[in-house]
């Protein structure tokens, strides 16, 4: 199965909308978390009101990691702005993953080799990369395997190869990929990808994937200079 596609409207809406609201519900959810946590420590309480606490402490989290999913491509961060050829970051971005990888028995391989320069969000570029490396791991979560990390220079575009032997997916759940709170995890939140989508979207990039159910799947992004 072999599948480009960008959905640019879909992703703008999305982004303006989230930026805003993300960051207002920020602050009530940590204000909340605090008085809970306070709370939790009196000495009045019945076995039944700490377990009640401790289901809201627990949403509370849930909900902390949809926003900051959010936030993470939603936040416009031009003082992050950078022209480089993504050496740092993917490098980063493959040293910070590296310990997840080892605790699923995923070996990790990467090669560099890109002289051309672009623009970019520094901060988004790595989550990014953080979105399309951790699925990939949990794609391999059951039997190890092998995420290898390519980025080599194409004519006129950076090329970013990141391949995975995982569980892989048919052309239907390939297509599903960047839609909001689309989700085959228990804890997923189903935004990992649209963010991804979103970032490459930004510096004019195609994403291409190959997947084979049962076999792997590779992620193709060309960004042209
Ligand atoms: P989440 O990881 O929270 O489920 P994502 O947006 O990151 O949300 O991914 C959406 C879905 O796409 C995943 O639940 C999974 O089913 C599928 N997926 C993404 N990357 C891969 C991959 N490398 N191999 C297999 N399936 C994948
Ligand atoms: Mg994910």
């Amino acid at each position: 199965t072999r599948e480009t596609f960008l959905q640019s409207e879909r992703l703008n809406v999305m982004s303006d909308l989230s930026a805003s609201v993300s960051h207002e519900i920020r602050n009530p959810l940590t204000v909340t978390n605090g008085f809970l946590q306070l709370l939790k420590k009196s000495e009045s309480l019945t076995e039944e009101d700490k377990r009640y606490i401790e289901f809201s402490l627990l949403e509370l989290n849930r909900a902390e990691k949809i926003v900051s999913d959010f936030l993470a491509f939603a936040k416009p961060q031009c003082k992050n702005m950078i022209y480089s050829n993504l050496k740092d970051e993917t490098e980063y971005v493959k040293n910070i993953i590296t310990p997840y990888a080892n605790i699923h028995q995923v070996d990790v391989q990467f090669s560099f080799n890109n002289t051309l320069n672009i623009q970019y969000d520094k901060n988004q570029i790595q989550q990014c990369l953080i979105n399309i490396y951790k699925n990939a791991i949990e794609a391999m979560k059951e039997k190890g395997g092998i995420l290898s990390i390519d980025v080599s220079e194409q004519k006129k575009d950076i090329v970013i190869k990141i391949k995975d032997t995982g569980v892989g997916m048919t052309r239907e759940e390939v297509l599903q990929l960047g839609r909001p709170y689309y989700s085959t995890k228990k804890e997923g939140t189903g935004l990992g990808m649209l963010m991804v989508y979103s970032t490459i979207n930004k510096v004019n990039g195609k994403i291409e994937v190959e997947s084979e159910k049962g076999n792997g799947t590779t992620f193709i992004i060309s960004i042209p200079v």
